[in-house]
């Protein structure tokens, strides 16, 4: 359905798709009152609970339908919409058997979308809100929430991470969410071959999906932007030479030598895989680190790390080519 065409005329519309493509889908509750036919696909939910839960079918119901025109399923009038019938499935189940919702926990993208685009549409404030607290906490748009989130805690996918992650920044187009970019593109950048940041992924549902061409651009330029600042930001700590915070350190550093093996060998450790550079740029501190070294450097090369980072995050954006977080958090 698109709410902007008249609602009296979708309801009374008859579809020209014989009866015999029509597929009966779950959920499909034998005391429902409305059928909803997405594409050949229909399901029988109940008006009372899409009244509630949306303005928009609030609206339509509220419109008295001529019993003589109305295009009529088991004596319920059928409402056609034209949203994918996957979609419809997710946010029908949600509503009406409460499943995916009731605790809070992890789902699938192709649910996350399904909330975002219909939840959005129909104005069903509680599967968007579901939707976004998601999104927002897997791709956070704040340094503190990002220090604070563990991967994979709030969307659950087998899928491969490149076409969960394209999803997620196709989303963030489509529904002018630029605060998830930076994250997203963050991530490509450090987890995602230069091959799949190129690549098409076919998923369960026989959509495929691969990145559109600016988003290409923007995760190789990043990646080397990203690449050429960690030396110089998160990382400068591990630079010895010419590094006036450990020359200005030498006298409280208990064991100078020891510390700057520590850093020559965490230095390639943190940096060399392979043949190419490693993208880490927003990496945060691990604990790790600082074992070879002293107690003053390792207090000393953590808070360096911290505040490289704090620097980093506030140019992150732009790094994206996208306006600054100020910008993007009045959205
Ligand atoms: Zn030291």
């Amino acid at each position: 359905m698109d709410p902007q065409l008249s609602q009296r005329s979708r309801l009374q519309q008859p579809k020209p798709e014989s009866v015999s493509q029509i597929k009966r889908s779950d959920p499909w509750f034998d005391d429902g009152t409305v059928i909803i036919q997405a594409g050949d696909t229909q399901f029988r939910a109940y008006r009372g609970i899409l009244t509630v839960c949306s303005p928009i079918f609030q609206d339509m119901f509220s419109i008295p339908q001529p019993t003589a025109e109305a295009e009529l399923v088991d004596g319920c009038p059928v409402v056609h919409v034209s949203d994918s019938a996957e979609d419809w499935q997710y946010v029908l189940r949600a509503l009406c058997e409460r499943r995916y919702v009731s605790l809070g926990g992890s789902l699938s993208l192709s649910v996350i979308a399904a909330f975002l685009r219909l939840g959005r549409k129909y104005e069903i404030a509680q599967l968007h809100t579901e939707a976004l607290t998601r999104l927002n906490y897997e791709f956070p748009s704040t340094l503190e929430k990002c220090e604070e989130m563990v991967y994979s805690t709030m969307i659950e996918d087998d899928r491969p991470l490149a076409s969960l992650v394209f999803e997620v920044i196709e989303l963030a187009h489509e529904h002018n969410l630029r605060h998830l970019l930076p994250w997203a593109y963050t991530v490509c950048c450090h987890h995602i071959t230069f091959e799949d940041i190129f690549g098409t992924f076919d998923l369960d549902n026989g959509r495929r999906i691969k990145l559109a061409n600016d988003d290409q651009r923007i995760c190789i330029i990043g990646w080397r932007d990203l690449v050429s600042v960690q030396t110089k930001l998160p990382f400068f700590w591990l630079s010895n030479d010419g590094n006036p915070i450990w020359d200005e350190l030498v006298a409280a550093c208990s064991s100078k030598r020891r510390c700057i093996a520590a850093r020559q060998k965490l230095r390639d450790e943190i940096f060399c895989h392979g043949e190419s550079p490693k993208c880490c740029a927003m990496t945060f501190w691990d604990t790790e680190w600082g074992v070879d070294m002293c107690g003053v450097c390792g207090a000393e090369a953590k808070e360096m790390h911290h505040q490289a980072l704090v620097k980093l995050w506030y140019r992150l954006p732009t790094i994206f080519g996208l306006p600054g977080w100020d910008k993007i958090h009045e959205e």
